[in-house]
Parts: structure tokens; sequence; C-alpha cells
């Protein structure tokens, strides 16, 4: 794969940065999903946007049968362009609008609303005769993972209604009491760096709870639950663990009733889909030496490995080197610091990393990287966000791409920048002109 991008010219002095996703793996992912739920009843997987936010991406999942999990008008706008329909996309956004709210209803997506608060916007704004599914979701509460940012259910995460607060349990029982429609609970517990029981330990709170509710109504007005996504990815090496079979596992241990039909499913996983099945190849620029320390400088930093970056440590990526032909370099591996191109002394993907000795106009990969990464670029130093491909190894062992994300251009780099209003702080004038 890498020895073709190298020969197609996809990297390359003007786009020195770029992003690759491999269809038929993203196939594999979807079929391990739904392999591993094939026995519940009736279930949902949506694909949680933010993970891979671009519409080619989004219409292989459709295609592949899923819908998506959206948090924000561009991800809302996006899921429909792939061609998603909006009775399978679920709109979470913690901080929604009454116009976000009211175009999710007309559509019919379902909502999910993250408090009370917004629950008593959802009575004003909801029409009679409105197709969306409404939730609620809830903070089980059961803890957080290994990275701080990253987990949803401490006690004090910003999302959903936190279940163990004094009252909320009786508030939370009212407010469906008071919204027949009301018919969903949703929870989403995981993330990277938490460990699979904790997930469905806030699965089966979310399910006792559910239960609780039905009981207390007398009718199962509850008939849904989402139970979110969250599954973390192996970043050490190429084996896929935790699957999505040992998480299946991991919840009937927790929840044995949880695929008994009683309630229907929707699922929201992102990165456990994408992550395995991407990788960002980068062209080294200089090699240098600093205090004793070997960096390769290289085009990938921050502005696509800006987690990595930010928090090394909780971010660790594995990182290939490559000749400029794409031949894997060999040699006695020596650490070097693998640094990107962002003016800040921080932006380096790996520090002291073993690799052979890197040169000038060689390729270095950053595996993993399918999720969050080159799909969540950050405009650090006006970097244009890279170009994305896709690829197929087909039968005969050559390469099959496709474009997937053309690269920024410089004038749209200058475009989102105001250049449209360039006069405009000037022309303001000055308060001694008044
Ligand atoms: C981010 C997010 C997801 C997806 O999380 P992954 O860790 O990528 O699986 C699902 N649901 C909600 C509400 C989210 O915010």
């Amino acid at each position: 794969m890498m020895r073709r991008a190298a020969a197609t010219g996809l990297i390359s002095e003007a786009q020195p940065v770029v992003g690759f996703l491999d269809t038929e793996g993203i196939r594999a992912s979807v079929a391990s999903l739904n392999a591993a739920f094939a026995h519940a009843p009736d279930v949902l997987h949506t694909f949680a946007v933010k993970a891979a936010s671009l519409v080619p991406v989004l219409r292989l999942l459709a295609g592949l049968g899923m819908g998506c999990e959206v948090a924000s008008p561009g991800e809302l706008r996006i899921a429909l362009d792939a061609g998603v329909e909006p009775s399978r996309i679920v709109l979470d956004s913690p901080a929604k609008t009454r116009q976000e709210i009211r175009e999710a209803l007309a559509l019919g997506v379902a909502v999910n609303a993250d408090n009370l608060d917004e629950l008593r916007r959802l009575d004003e704004l909801r029409p009679a005769n409105s197709a969306s599914v409404v939730g609620l979701r809830v903070n089980p509460q059961v803890g957080g993972g290994s990275i701080g940012a990253m987990s949803t259910a401490t006690e004090t995460s910003k999302f959903g209604v936190a279940l163990r607060d004094p009252g909320a349990r009786d508030r939370v029982v009212r407010a469906f009491a008071e919204r027949p429609w009301l018919s969903r609970l949703h929870a989403h517990v995981g993330s990277q760096g938490c460990p699979l029981e904790l997930i469905a330990e806030g699965v089966a709170e979310t399910y006792r709870l559910a239960e609780e509710i039905n009981r207390t109504l007398g009718t199962r007005q509850i008939t849904s639950l989402d139970i979110g996504g969250g599954l973390p990815v192996n970043f050490d090496d190429d084996e896929t663990r935790p699957t999505f079979a040992a998480y299946v596992q991991a919840l009937g241990t927790a929840v044995p009733d949880l695929f008994d039909g009683r309630y229907t499913l929707v699922t929201e996983f992102g990165r456990s889909l994408l992550a395995k099945n991407g990788f960002i190849a980068a062209r080294v620029e200089y090699t240098k030496e600093a205090g004793g320390r070997r960096i390769a400088v290289t085009h990938a930093g921050a502005q696509t490995a800006t987690r990595t970056v930010l928090m090394p440590d909780a971010w660790p990526l594995r990182v290939g080197a490559f000749d400029a032909d794409g031949n894997p370099r060999t040699g006695t591996p020596l650490p070097q610091d693998i640094a990107g191109p962002c003016c800040f002394a921080g932006d380096v993907v790996a520090h002291g990393r073993e690799l052979p000795e890197l040169a000038e106009g060689d390729l270095v990969v950053l595996y993993d990287t399918g999720a969050y990464y080159f799909s969540t670029h950050w405009a650090y130093n006006s970097l244009p966000r890279p170009a994305v491909h896709g690829f197929m190894a087909d039968r005969t062992g050559s390469v099959r791409l496709t474009t997937v994300r053309a690269p920024q251009t410089l004038d749209e780099i200058a475009a989102e920048s105001g250049l449209a209003h360039a006069d405009a702080m000037v022309s303001l004038g000055t308060v001694a002109e008044i």
C-alpha cells in the first residue's frame, strides 16, 4: 500500500501529509459489529459522526445498514448529505439550540435530551404528530476511565442527568410520567481508557432505571435503550481488542436480559469502527540533532494528530518508517523525535521513538488514525486540511484508490480567514475620526 501511495504521487511536495482509509477494513469492522449483536432482536447501529466526519465514509456505512449519531448542525447536515434516512439518525448535541431541536423534530430525527430543561424545551417545540423518537440521556456515574478528559460517567461529567445526585432518580421518573411520548433512555458511558466491565455496568444501571420507570408507570413506556458507543481501541499493535464480541459478552454478564427483545437497542460506536482502518502518511522534510536528540521534522503534527501532540501519554501512536518509494526502512533502530510542522515547541507526535534512522524525503506512517485524526483537523498555523484517500487491495494484489476528500487549497484557507472582509477593521475608522 505504501509503495503504491508513493508511486502514484499522492504524497508530494504539494501534499506532504495525507490520510488513508481502508474500505474493506471498514466493511469488516461493521460485519464484526453486526455479528456480535446478531442475537439481539432489534438493533439500530449508528456511527458517531464526530469520529470520521466525511460524507463518503457515512455513505459507505449507510450502505452497510448503519445510521448516524450526530451532535451538531454540521454533523446532521453531512449525515443527510450522505443519504442517511432521518429515522436512522440520532441527535445527541449537549447544547442544542431551539432551532436545532425544531429542525430535528421536523425531519423525524431521534432526539436524546441531555437534561430536564431540554425536555421542557421539547414540551414547547414538539409537534403532536412528531415522528421523532425522544429520549433522555442519563449519567449512571459509574466512574471514569484512565483518561480524565474522555470520561463521560464520572460524578461531575457534563453529560446527561446525573442519576446518583440527590432526588435525581425521582425527577427522572416524574419527567417520564409527565411525557407519554418520552420513550427512550440514553447513556454513553465508555470512551478510550474505560474497561469493558465499567461500560457494561453503566448500561446495566440504565437498564435497571428503565425497568423501574416502566414498573412505576405501570406501562412499558420506555421501549428502547440507546447504549452509546465508547468501546476502546488498542493502539499498541495490529490486533483488534477488545472486540465487539467481547463487549457483547460483558454486556450479557452485566445485564442478562438486555437482548431478550423487551427493549429495542441503539448503539453509537465511533473509534472502534474506524481507528484501525486508517493511517496518516507524511514526508520527512528535515532531520536534525538538538542537545544530543535526533529529530525528524515531518508534516504530520498537531494539525492532524491533535490529541496525540497535546496529550502524548494518553494518546500514543505507533509510527512506521518508510523510504521515499514506500519500502519499509530497515536498519538499527535509534531513538528519534517525530516532530510536526506547527510553530510550537511541543508539536511532536512521538518522543524518543526507536525507529530506523530517518532521512529527508522518507515517509512516516501514523497507524490507527482512521478516527478522530485527519478527519478532525485543527486549523493551527493556517495549515490545510489534508487530502483523504480511500483504498482497497483487489484480488490481484494491486491497490485501487479513490479521493474521499480533496486537500484544502490556499484559496479556501484565505476565504475561511475573512478574505471577503479584508477591509473590515480598517474601515471601522478610529475613535479620533469621530
Ligand atoms: C463521541 C460519542 C460517541 C462515540 O464514541 P466512541 O468512543 O468514538 O465510540 C457516541 N455517543 C456519544 C453521545 C458521543 O459523544
